[in-house]
């Protein structure tokens, strides 16, 4: 029974994602194939190419994003969930000499979800989905990478509870935990990273591994490493648990004085 930061998950603890979205897209390309990879691949030659490379947060790059920019990753793969098309993807990146790397979101500013032609993108959108139930007297929250923040509030509103987390509803869990999570809960509850209590990631050898968290005193875990390491540096996240226990939160605001004299307090719970 792994003891992951003070709290048991007993054998029995499993998830099924609640939704599980298959994609519904042709396959375009042929030529550019990764030998054991079932999902989608997309290559410079193909008429979606352009589509499936953008990376959402290039404002500040535009001239690397745009046409005959230096953004334009060898090929850009879709990997399914439940399949071994990571590994896959893995073997070929190595065997190739390619960089492979993680797009969940696509809301990095500075490119590093994306790369040029020494690069193979892994859009991580297939990882999508969140569950949330009580194991013991802790609601656990079990969320894939490629899930928008908007769907992670909305899972969370409709059971009752919450982690600290972002506000753009497009930025997605993969990218988020790794490099904190801030929002507005920040000065009470935390980062989002704070809650998380395990994660599984595929690392260099192809090897799917879970990641507890560890004691507070064992600094050599990859936990340390992935939350707060600099995203993408260890390997390819493919889903989260963390302690959803924040479970009401009341917000009250400043009083104000009028100039009048009169005193106006507002308060708002949710
Ligand atoms: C408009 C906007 C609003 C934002 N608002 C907030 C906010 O309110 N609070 C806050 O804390 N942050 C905010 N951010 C920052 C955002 O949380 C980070 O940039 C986050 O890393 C984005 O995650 P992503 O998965 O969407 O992005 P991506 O670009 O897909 O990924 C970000 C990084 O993580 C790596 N990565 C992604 N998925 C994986 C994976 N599955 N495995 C391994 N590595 C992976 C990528 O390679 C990249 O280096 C905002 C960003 C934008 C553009």
């Amino acid at each position: 029974m792994p003891d992951i930061g003070g709290v048991s998950l007993g054998s029995d603890f499993q998830f099924e994602f609640l939704s599980r979205k298959e994609t519904t897209m042709t396959s375009s390309v042929t030529a550019h194939s990764i030998p054991g990879f079932g999902g989608q691949i997309f290559g410079p030659a193909d008429a979606e190419y352009d589509e499936k490379r953008v990376q959402y947060a290039f404002s500040s790059y535009p001239e690397k994003q745009g046409p005959g920019g230096s953004m334009r990753p060898y090929l850009v793969a879709y990997p399914r969930m439940d399949s071994d098309d990571i590994p896959a993807a893995i073997s070929f990146a190595k065997a190739n000499n390619k960089r492979l790397v993680a797009r969940s979101g696509g809301h990095q500013y500075c490119g590093l979800s994306s790369g040029g032609d020494d690069t193979v993108l892994l859009s991580m959108d297939l990882y999508k989905g969140v569950e949330i139930k009580a194991v013991g007297d802790r609601m656990l929250a079990r969320v894939g990478v490629g899930t928008r923040l908007t769907d992670v509030a909305a899972a969370f509103k409709e059971n009752g509870v919450t982690i600290p987390h972002g506000e753009c509803p497009l930025v997605a869990i993969g990218g988020h935990v790794q490099s904190g999570g801030y929002g507005h809960l920040l000065r009470s509850y935390g980062l989002a990273l704070d809650h998380v209590l395990e994660f599984k990631i595929y690392t260099s050898d192809g090897m799917l591994r879970t990641v507890h968290r560890p004691p507070a005193q064992d600094r050599s875990s990859l936990y340390w490493g992935v939350l707060g390491g600099g995203p993408g540096s260890f390997g390819i996240l493919t889903e989260v648990t963390s302690s959803a226990s924040v479970t009401r939160i009341t917000l009250t605001l400043r009083v104000i004085r009028a100039s009048s004299g009169t005193r106006r307090a507002c308060s708002a719970g949710r």
